[in-house]
Formats: structure tokens, sequence, C-alpha cells
């Protein structure tokens, strides 16, 4: 093969690429996305929250460029990015006992929690405060595998970025509190299921007996856990 030969063969092919995609296509640039014709996008941003929701079925054909933030991919039921604490709505109680396990089973070791404790001294069972370093975790779900209270979950929600990468990204009770109609929305099939419904049961048992225990005040030596306001 003469000099040159094969970088212009690699150019030659990149040409043909670029011409098959952008303009002779049949029309398919302008089919992206499932079929919309899209051409005025750059005029017409959708407002936050109301952006369409786009999918690349078995029989979609051309470019197919997801314009995110604009346009999103459905976000499917099992996707997990990070973990999060669910509290009840019916009661306002975390689940959250603060038994440690979910920090044990941890891989990368991201979880930490204290555990509330009345003015006597005695443990609640509630967590006083509670972490996971984001940039730690690895997605894996094992905590909320593990969880015998049924009160870690793992979220959707990969929109997590911000303007500081240290202590912003520790998240904090507060910031891993969500409800569970909230689980309940964004997890229907698994809030559904024959076995979580089972596990809600048993935990609302213990959760029950475990709040008797600690609403019977100075009898039992123990405060009222605060309930999420
Ligand atoms: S989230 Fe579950 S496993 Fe972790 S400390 Fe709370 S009750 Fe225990
Ligand atoms: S998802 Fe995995 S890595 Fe992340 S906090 Fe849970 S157990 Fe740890």
């Amino acid at each position: 093969m003469g000099l040159g030969t094969g970088i212009l063969t690699g150019h030659l092919v990149t040409l043909r690429r670029f011409l098959r995609t952008f303009l002779v296509g049949q029309g398919r640039t302008l089919k992206r996305r499932g079929g919309g014709h899209q051409p005025l996008d750059f005029f017409r941003k959708p407002a936050p929250g109301t952006e369409p929701v786009i999918d690349q079925g078995p029989t979609t054909e051309g470019l197919f460029t997801v314009e995110y933030p604009d346009e999103r991919l459905p976000t499917r039921e099992r996707f997990r990015v990070l973990p999060v604490l669910i509290y009840d709505d019916e009661d306002g109680y975390v689940r959250c006992t603060s038994c440690n396990i979910c920090a044990k089973v941890c891989p990368p070791q991201c979880i930490w929690m204290t555990h509330a404790q009345g003015p006597d001294g005695n443990p609640v069972p509630m967590p006083e405060d509670f972490f996971i370093d984001m940039d730690v975790c690895m997605n894996c779900g094992f905590c909320a595998e593990y969880c015998p209270f049924d009160a870690i979950k793992m979220d959707q929600n990969f929109e997590q970025s911000n303007y500081e990468r240290h202590q912003t990204h520790i998240y904090s009770l507060q910031d891993l509190l969500v409800s569970s109609t909230y689980y309940a929305q964004t997890h229907p099939e698994a809030w559904a299921s024959a076995d979580e419904v089972a596990e809600r049961n048993k935990v609302k048992k213990k959760k029950d007996q475990r709040l008797q225990k600690a609403l019977a005040g100075p009898a039992s030596g123990r405060p009222a856990p605060a309930a999420v306001s």
C-alpha cells in the first residue's frame, strides 16, 4: 500500500459515514429520537419538568440522539442510583432503627450513623443522624437488600451534581429521607408485589411494638421518638 493510502481510506470511510448520517439518510436526520420531527429544537426549550420522554424501540431507524436535558430516556423502575431512607406518611416515623446492618454489609463502607439516645442515655431505636458518601457509593443495592426493616431503598434520581465536591457529597438524614408515597410512585411494581406487601406488614408490626415501648416514656425509661415534620 502506497504512502498515505491508509490515511486517505480512513478519511473516506469517515466522509461516507458523515454523508450517510447527515445528508442522504432519506430524511432520517429529521426523524431521529423515535421518529419525531424536531427541526426547531433550538428555539423550543421545554420548561423544566415537562421535557419529553423518548425511547428507542426495536424498529427505530436512523440516528437516535437524546438531547438531554431537553429530552430524557424513560426511567426504568429497577434503575438504581443512590439509597434513600423511607419514612411512613401515615405516621411520619422513619422506619430505620439504626441497627447498623446496612453499614456492615456496604462493600465500600460509605454508610455511617449515630444512634438516637434519650435524656437518660438509653438508646432509642432511631438514627440520630445517618450519612452516605455519595462519591463512594457504588450503587450496588446491598444496603436495601439486607435491611431488615424495609427502611432503605434504592432511588432512581441521577441528577445529583452540585458545585462542591466534598461536604455536599455526604448526604445526611435530612437529605436521604423520602416518603413512602414517593417510593410507591417511583417503584409501583415493587410496592405492589406480594413480597413487599408482606414485608411492610411484618415491619409495621415490629414498628408498632417499638413505638409503644418508646412511647411508654418514663416507665420504660425511654423518650418518645420524634416524627419527621
Ligand atoms: S437502614 Fe435498615 S439496615 Fe440500615 S440501620 Fe436502618 S434499619 Fe438498619
Ligand atoms: S448501594 Fe452499595 S455501596 Fe451504596 S450505600 Fe448501599 S451498600 Fe453501600
